[in-house]
């Protein structure tokens, strides 16, 4: 596909020995296009991401692949947090949610769908493993947010999607959905109790998997997606 070169100077080294085993999803969250280019080039800013991509599915990159850039922050997964130095941040442009949410448009989901397709098989990254910033920094960000279209990604190959399952009768204890939770991935207190980590991070599943309800509460309908997305695993 055609990338068109737009050098950011953010970025740095990758740990040493850290597997490059991670795609990040993200959007850009600003006004226009042009400003959130103009940021993620900015030294003063201090932050970048691989590639991004525009809303008429133009694709430039900032950071060379080899380089660790900066946009997942502060964030966790699987118990590891240096997730800048294993992953590939791929930023969308879309206003979001301070500046006027909208869909992600068709040709930009295909720029994007090429990108993480080559991406995924030159590294050899499963699909379980690209996700949204929101999964790996619940707390701090709800991005890609609800209107990405995980399902279609799924439907593709490239990401993963709850087989359908029937939800319990009662909704589990709090604590069954932080097992559930951390099997998955996400970075989850084992408090046995609705903290507000654990909130945030059910907010952040359901954002993903249940997007048209996101109410950060347990409830049969997140246990029926947490049980189809943990079935296999
Ligand atoms: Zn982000």
């Amino acid at each position: 596909m055609r990338v068109i070169e737009a050098p950011s100077p953010n970025h740095e080294p990758r740990a040493a020995g850290v597997p490059l085993d991670t795609v990040v999803v993200h959007y850009t969250g600003m006004p226009t296009a042009a400003q959130a280019i103009d940021r993620l080039r900015d030294p003063a800013a201090k932050v970048s991401a691989h590639y991004l991509i525009e809303t008429g599915g133009r694709v430039l990159r900032l950071v060379p692949e080899g380089r660790r850039a900066w946009h997942a922050g502060v964030a966790c997964w699987q118990g590891l947090s240096d997730i800048n130095s294993r992953s590939i941040g791929i930023e969308l442009v879309n206003r979001g949610h301070a500046w006027g949410y909208h869909p992600f448009p068709e040709s930009q989901l295909e720029s994007l769908r090429v990108l993480l397709a080559d991406i995924l098989a030159r590294y050899g990254i499963p699909p379980a493993r690209v996700l949204g910033h929101s999964d790996v920094a619940p707390e701090r960000k709800t991005d890609p947010g609800e209107l990405f279209p995980w399902r279609t990604l799924a439907a593709h190959g490239l990401a993963v999607w709850p087989d359908p399952v029937q939800p319990p009768a009662e909704t589990p204890p709090v604590a069954w959905f932080q097992a559930r939770l951390a099997a998955v991935g996400y970075c989850t207190p084992q408090s046995g109790r609705l903290d507000d980590a654990t909130a945030a991070v059910l907010a952040a599943f359901q954002r993903r998997f249940r997007p048209k309800a996101v109410t950060a509460a347990p409830d049969t309908g997140t246990a029926a997606r947490l049980m189809g997305l943990t079935a296999s695993a």
